[in-house]
């Protein structure tokens, strides 16, 4: 365990503009491939007459877990610089990929933007800045990719720059802490060392930039918020629910309460990597056991939180959100999944409050009759099962949510206000 302060991270981008490569950069540079793997490849490689070139370890082991489907693959690898240890939460390549932003980005501090200098802004760079911007990211470095196909001409670097530029402003993302580095992923320029293949700049590097990053504001002191992602019956000890702390901190003697499925007892025992604990906190994995309740007490979905400031269970919602895709209209009345930490329930846009303008966040229209591809708007949900949320303003942890409908994310958003049950 590292004792630096901690920072998530975010990798976004479009595709193919070097995500993947830049974490296996980055965990190549700063040391963090783990020995194993390393050592591993270097047999393999061995046996087959081709000695050095770790890098390439590093990106074949990536490649690997790619194609095997890992979901895991880049996410939730960690590296440290004299700072920070960082934690990469989200890297979005795989099929979920707006998904996990929502869920990863809703957790990330900071962003690392990269953006292919031989392509500029795509259409997955607007969606992701627009997305980090909706979703409270802090500061973004924008890492302009792939130096090395455009000949490291510094006039390619502006022009991409000022498209980047351009799109922060429209999306009114604070341009004045974004730094951008030209760099390339693939040969390692400005990476960890200044490159000679850049006299023309004189920033930071790519590890400077994220080793300046401001410090994490502590964890609020939000009461105890753990989603529950599954309950297992263990022989000796009884049912054992399962979850990740987002805030707060759970103890034996503890009271708590689940919702929205209502009941609620005493913690006897935490368990983390199957070590009884005395206390647990943010972003711990615990399994846990509470006196007198039983498998079919409580399900995936339901959150757990103090019984004296017990989880919100919300009849209505009134919510931020941003269409991704939609092939129509959505008009009130639809009713999509909604995905918010663990829970996956179907709600109902009640109303369509108001729709606003993503360059400004100002009101363009109010109770439009439909949104689209695009469009951000405040809405009214109802969810037809009952559903625990918190303000995003309050507990942003348990805030935000993804829209899923036919095998799509087609909206993200986050919670404004929970009126309760
Ligand atoms: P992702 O989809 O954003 O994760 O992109 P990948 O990391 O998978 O990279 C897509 C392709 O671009 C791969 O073939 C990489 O080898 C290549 N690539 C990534 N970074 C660089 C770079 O800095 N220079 C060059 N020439 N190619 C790169």
């Amino acid at each position: 365990m590292s004792d630096k302060l901690h920072q998530n991270l975010a990798i976004i981008g479009h595709v193919d503009h070097g995500k993947s490569t830049l974490v296996g950069r980055l965990l190549y540079e700063t040391g963090s491939v783990p020995e194993h793997v390393i050592e591993q490849h270097k047999e393999e490689a061995e046996e087959k007459g081709k000695g050095g070139f770790e890098f390439a370890y590093v990106m074949d082991n990536l490649a690997e877990e790619r194609e095997r489907g890992v979901t895991i693959d880049i996410a939730h690898q960690e590296f440290d610089t004299d700072e920070y240890n960082f934690t990469i939460v989200d890297c979005p390549g795989h099929r979920d990929f707006v998904k996990n932003m929502i869920t990863g980005a809703s957790q990330a501090d900071n962003a690392v933007l990269v953006v292919a200098a031989d392509d500029g802004v795509a259409p997955q760079t607007r969606e992701h800045v627009f997305l980090a911007r909706t979703l409270g990211i802090n500061e973004l470095i924008i890492g302009v990719n792939k130096m090395d196909l455009v000949d490291y001409e510094e006039g390619k670097y502006e022009e991409v720059k000022d498209e980047v530029t351009d799109l922060l402003n429209q999306v009114r993302f604070d341009t004045e802490n974004a730094s951008f580095i030209p760099i390339s992923a693939f040969e390692g320029d400005n990476i960890a060392e200044a490159s000679d293949n850049t006299g023309w700049y004189s920033g930071d590097t790519l590890l400077e930039a994220l080793n300046d990053l401001p410090e994490v504001e502590p964890p609020t002191d939000a009461p105890l918020r753990l989603p529950i992602q599954d309950v297992y019956t263990i022989s000796g000890i009884g049912t054992v629910p399962v979850g990740r702390i987002e805030t707060g901190t759970m103890e034996p003697g503890n009271n708590v309460s689940f919702q929205p499925s209502d009941v609620g007892g005493e913690v006897k025992t935490v368990e983390m990597h199957h070590e009884e604990v005395p206390s647990a906190g943010p972003g711990d994995n615990v399994g846990f056991n509470v006196r007198g309740i039983g498998k079919d007490d409580i399900r995936r979905g339901d959150v757990c939180g103090p019984a004296d400031d017990p989880p919100s269970v919300a009849e209505t919602f009134q919510a931020q959100l941003v269409v991704m895709q939609h092939p129509s209209v959505i008009t009130s009345g639809y009713t999509p999944v909604f995905h918010a930490h663990t829970a996956q329930v179907a709600c109902t846009i009640e109303s369509i409050d108001q729709k606003l303008d993503p360059s400004t966040g100002e009101v363009a229209e109010e109770n439009p009759d439909f949104i689209q591809s695009g469009d951000a708007a405040i809405v009214t949900v109802r969810p037809q099962k009952p559903l625990s949320l918190e303000p995003s303003g309050e507990i942003p942890e348990l805030g935000s949510f993804a829209v899923r409908d036919m095998g799509q994310t087609i909206a993200a958003g986050k919670v404004l206000e929970v009126n309760e049950r």
